[in-house]
């Protein structure tokens, strides 16, 4: 495994294990268990926005998962929500004012307090208790762990005919080219999303012909994962790959 970026929001790295696993991995990162708001009591709410709106806004704010937390299913309280698989969050605002993620106050934290998710305008008041429960993204996107994605490695190769007029390397977005001694070279092809702007804008310069460059995608797959903040980079990659291996044992 080739590691071309890791800290602890984004990794990315390269391996040739195929893209049905790649996929396999891709979608395992649903059954990662975070933590969501998932029920909002109403006490007060007089702003502009329904309760259900508002309620759904709460539900995407991204909220730290402590690794002690138990999917409710799985819990020994059976459907009780005890803290072990819940979580209560309260909030109370008076207006003049913006409500922000970080109003919302109880044992875990908001990964980005600055979220807005209500102007309160003067007079208005909001108050509400929230229930951050652990979830799956196959039941609702607010419980997915980040982005995960993967594209094939690009194969370029330039033929002899290029007069090096340095078109392509002008008209590539992620700087994949470069032009040395008098010659167009490749510095990053894990970059190269293969949108073929070097392509297109060769078989213009050189009319007629097919162009000196030819971008194809290769074996090998870039792979990368960005998280929403709920848990580490890192941490998806191994936890889609537990929840994988646990759906195979179905089979065994
Ligand atoms: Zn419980």
């Amino acid at each position: 495994m080739k590691i071309l970026q890791k800290t602890p929001e984004k990794i990315s790295f390269v391996e040739d294990f195929g893209e049905s696993l790649a996929n396999a991995i891709r979608r395992s990162a649903l059954e990662i268990p975070i933590l969501a708001v998932d029920e909002v009591e109403f006490h007060k709410n007089d702003s502009v926005l329904y309760d259900e709106v508002l309620a759904l806004r709460i539900g995407l704010v991204p909220l730290e998962t402590p690794k002690t937390f138990t999917l409710r299913e799985k819990c020994t309280c059976k459907g009780k929500d005890c803290s072990k698989c819940s979580v209560q969050l309260k909030l109370q605002a008076k207006g003049p004012c913006t409500v922000y993620a970080k109003d919302l106050k109880g044992k875990v934290k908001p990964v980005y307090p600055d979220i807005p998710l209500v102007v309160l305008r003067e007079g208005q008041e909001l108050e509400l208790i929230a229930k951050a429960r652990l979830g799956k993204g196959i039941g609702h996107t607010k419980f997915s762990p980040g982005l995960v994605y993967y594209r094939n490695v690009a194969e370029i190769e330039i033929s002899k005919g290029c007069k090096a007029c340095q078109k392509c390397v002008e008209a590539c977005p992620q700087k994949v080219l470069k032009l040395e001694k008098g010659k167009v070279e490749v510095i990053d092809k894990y970059k190269c999303d293969l949108c073929e702007a070097c392509v297109e804008v060769c078989k213009k310069q050189n009319k007629g012909s097919e162009g000196f460059i030819e971008v194809k995608p290769g074996k090998e797959i870039v792979f990368f994962i960005e998280s929403w903040g709920q848990i580490k980079a890192e941490n998806i990659l191994s936890g889609a790959v537990k929840a994988l291996k646990e759906n195979l044992k179905a089979v065994k």
